[in-house]
């Protein structure tokens, strides 16, 4: 079930990921909170099967380290409390 929202409590303005109560910039891409073109974005429904994946992000530049629960995986780039590019060391295997 898809819906379109604009619904920003908690999200990012620019690629619609959930963001953390204490982030300071979007994981995925970088952008502060509150900034961002805010548009419409559809509210996806899904069924979620199985355990989540957990995945432990640590930032090379300021410490920070937080865990992410994502389905399929997950692709932060970006540390929430400094904004620095992460670099993950996860597998691609395919
Ligand atoms: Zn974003
Ligand atoms: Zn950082």
């Amino acid at each position: 079930m898809r819906e379109m929202s604009t619904d920003y409590s908690g999200r990012c303005g620019n690629c619609h990921e959930p963001m953390r109560d204490n982030d300071l910039f979007c994981r995925y891409c970088g952008t502060p909170r509150g900034e961002g073109d805010f548009l419409p974005y559809e509210n996806i429904n899904c069924c979620v099967y199985g355990p989540p994946m957990v995945t432990t992000h640590t930032c090379t530049d300021c410490g920070y380290s937080w865990n992410v629960r994502r389905l399929g995986g997950d692709n932060a780039l970006f540390c929430p409390e400094c904004g620095s590019p992460v670099s993950t060391e996860l597998k691609e295997d395919w």
